[in-house]
């Protein structure tokens, strides 16, 4: 084989299997040989080696044959001189994604499969798709920046990266430059320590459409934040496109600087809700047309689909990673996939979704979201600033458990049930007016619920 054939068929791989399965099965795998149409790959195991074989031969050989190479099949043996493990490695050597053009932005890589085709919309996800194919036009930006927020596997990361591909697809010139806020503060640190920060601003103020992901991440690191919004005041000034997203709206990130809050609130703010029924069976469904064409033949029971949207409500990646594994132990077996083998199979996923959320961990939620005392939460006092709080608990204590009035009343300080009622009343009617509360209690039922 060509030197570095390989090399660039790996490149190819990340795309199609993307970067956690590109990390976990193809990265380990050493080239050793490629003789009489049989190209030889050295593997950490056995296991891992029939793994690879059985779900990832044809597209490697499929890979080579593109790149030139004559290739029928692929053979893999485990090194025979180390009795090496397999290691997971921590990052995988993807090389950033961007146009040929501008081989000097440092961004983060794409992960192929995040498009707007594979992306399932529905009410929970509705605006912030829309807002994201607004900006996937490109043109003049019509809000600035679009902050995208929500809690964790909702899809976030997803719409950026669709943004990224269509943009880019649309005008291969246009730079594009996506990073999580991890990555600009690292590329920031390192700029100050090389002393190159003026070429870290240009780079930054030369791109035409920013995007940084989790920017939560950047809260309570000054010196980052400061260069980061001046970078962002400077791309807003030539009117480039920025999107950002975060686990929560502006207004709630601790230590993020007020006049960065203001900042990201000038644009459009959208807020990806929890999903629905609706949406996760939409997920599946979806996911499943690709395990269906990756193990051909594998037999899958009615409901199944149904019985997981039901039960596993949590985010999206946990979703996708049980269809995962529901798929790989059914292969690995050799059964159908029925309602038993999914309860053998996810037993435990299924289990700490039954997690009983109890009183007083709300209570400590909500203490904590307030900034109140727990033993003043549950005590007599009577201040607004506590009681209020207070309602909140009642509320969420009834509407997420599974406890009567009673029983909640006397984990607050035995209180009567019709004090818990009314307090609950209270919550319901003043949430229908009071943005502020509402978005307390989403943002509290979200961090209790996940
Ligand atoms: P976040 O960045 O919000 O934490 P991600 O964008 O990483 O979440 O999404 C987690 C996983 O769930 C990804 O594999 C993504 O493709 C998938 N996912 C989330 N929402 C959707 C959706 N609406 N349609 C299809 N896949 C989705
Ligand atoms: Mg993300």
């Amino acid at each position: 084989m060509k030197n570095g054939a390989w090399g660039q068929v790996r490149e190819e791989l990340i795309k199609r299997v993307g970067k956690n399965n590109y990390a976990t099965w193809i990265e380990p795998l050493r080239f050793t040989t490629l003789k009489d149409g049989v190209a030889r790959f050295e593997v950490p195991t056995s296991f891992f080696g029939d793994w690879v074989q059985r779900n990832y031969s044809d597209q490697i050989r499929t890979h080579l044959v593109n790149a030139g190479e004559d290739v029928d099949r692929l053979e893999f043996a485990v090194a025979s001189s180390t009795m090496e493990r397999h290691v997971r490695p921590t990052s995988p050597a993807a090389k950033p994604a961007r146009s040929r053009n501008d081989d000097d932005l440092p961004g983060a890589p794409l992960d192929a499969r995040f498009t707007f085709d594979s992306f399932v919309v529905g009410k929970p996800n509705e605006l912030a798709h829309a807002a994201a194919r607004r900006v996937a036009e490109g043109g003049v930006a019509t809000f600035n920046p679009l902050f995208l927020y929500g809690g964790v596997g909702l899809g976030k990361t997803h719409l950026m990266h669709a943004i990224a591909h269509e943009l880019q697809t649309a005008s291969p010139d246009l730079r594009v430059l996506y990073l999580s806020a991890e990555q600009f503060m690292y590329r920031f640190v390192q700029a100050l320590r090389d002393k190159q920060i003026m070429d870290f601003k240009e780079l930054f103020r030369s791109v035409d459409v920013l995007m940084v992901d989790d920017v939560q991440f950047i809260a309570g690191k000054d010196s980052t934040q400061e260069e980061f919004f001046h970078t962002f005041n400077a791309l807003v000034d030539q009117n480039k496109q920025i999107v950002i997203s975060a686990d929560r709206a502006p207004g709630e990130i601790k230590d993020l600087e007020d006049r960065i809050k203001s900042r990201m609130q000038c644009g459009l703010v959208v807020d990806l809700h929890p999903t629905d029924y609706e949406l996760r069976l939409g997920i599946l469904q979806q996911k499943v047309e690709y395990y269906r064409q990756q193990y051909r033949g594998l037999k899958m029971g009615d409901g199944i689909l149904e019985f997981l949207a039901h039960r596993i409500t949590t985010n999206v990646r946990v979703l996708e990673g049980a269809l995962t594994r529901l798929f790989a132990f059914a292969s690995l077996v050799g059964r159908e996939i029925t309602l038993d083998l999914v309860q053998d199979c996810l037993a435990d996923v299924l289990r700490t979704l039954d997690r009983k959320l109890t009183i007083e961990e709300i209570q400590r939620k909500v203490a904590e979201h307030y900034s109140v005392r727990l033993s003043d939460l549950v005590g007599p006092r009577r201040q607004r600033n506590i009681a209020r709080p207070r309602q909140v608990a009642m509320y969420l204590s009834k509407t997420l458990t599974s406890r009567s009035l009673p029983e909640i009343g006397r984990r607050f300080g035995g209180r009567d049930h019709t004090t818990i009622m009314h307090g609950v009343k209270r919550i319901e009617e003043l949430s229908a007016t009071d943005a502020q509360l509402a978005d307390d209690l989403q943002l509290l039922r979200r961090s209790l619920q996940n």
